[in-house]
């Protein structure tokens, strides 16, 4: 192991709903499931507390709902229940590879997923299970985003790891403007006041008042998760 030495305990991961599409254009992609799933079985071979917040935008987004006209609530539920049917597809995929799980639903949904117990999903982490959070906060008008923040400040987890297509926080949307330039590290005050893309805003303001560090980073390079719990340079960090 030797210069394998993670540079934190505890982390969250921010897998959007988008990272278990492959090259799909919408649902999951189980073979992309299984090497995201192969990718976080390294990371907790380090010794390293794993907790994941899901996402949905791969089946599901309230705003699309909304777009089409229906009430803001509702169409926040379907979004929620697309978060749990993305945890059940990396539970799947996890228990394939060997790695003990528990999937946590901040809505009660008894007879698949545990509801969130503070204490209980603390004693999951050190038992070394996978925590798999589903159903954001259970509450419209959230993302995920914001309910990684929370979830990652009540377990102790001491960074956020958001999976992201590009490479980091960049000066504008690199998929769209060819001079954009990627900060290696930029300061929460820097992403609010000139509005970059990294979480929303409430989710930003959670961390920044509570000082938890979000590392930014592309999931589509093989590795990078680990990398980046390793301490090594990649993606951006935002603290
Ligand atoms: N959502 C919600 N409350 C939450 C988390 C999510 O209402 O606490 C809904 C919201 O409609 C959102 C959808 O679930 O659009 C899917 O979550 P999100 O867009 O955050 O997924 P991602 O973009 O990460 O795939």
């Amino acid at each position: 192991m030797g210069e394998d030495k993670p540079a934190y305990r505890r982390v969250l991961i921010k897998l959007s709903g988008e990272a278990l599409l492959g090259d799909l254009p919408y649902g999951i992609d189980f073979k992309r499931t299984r090497e995201i799933a192969r990718e976080i079985k390294e990371v907790r071979e380090l010794g390293v507390d794993v907790a994941i917040m899901i996402g949905g935008g791969n089946i599901f987004r309230g705003a699309h709902g909304v777009n089409e006209g229906m009430d803001r609530v509702s169409a926040d539920y379907i979004g929620l229940l697309s978060t749990v049917i993305n945890g059940i597809a990396l539970q799947d995929a996890l228990e394939k590879e060997g790695i003990t799980t528990r999937l946590i639903s901040a809505i009660e949904i008894r007879s698949l997923a545990e509801p969130f117990i503070r204490r209980r999903v603390l004693r999951h982490l050190e038992k070394g299970r996978v925590v798999i959070f589903t159903a954001g906060l259970g509450s419209p008008y959230f993302t995920t985003d914001t309910a990684a923040v929370l979830r990652a400040l009540e377990i102790k987890a001491e960074v956020i790891l958001k999976a992201t297509k590009v490479d980091g926080v960049y000066s504008a949307d690199p998929m769209l403007e060819a001079g954009a330039t990627r900060f290696d590290s930029i300061k929460f005050l820097e992403v609010i006041q000139q509005e970059l893309k990294v979480m929303d805003s409430t989710a930003i303001i959670l961390c920044k008042d509570n000082n938890l560090p979000i590392i930014v980073f592309n999931l589509n390079v093989p590795g990078n998760i680990k990398r980046a719990i390793l301490g090594e340079k990649v993606g951006t960090m935002v603290s």
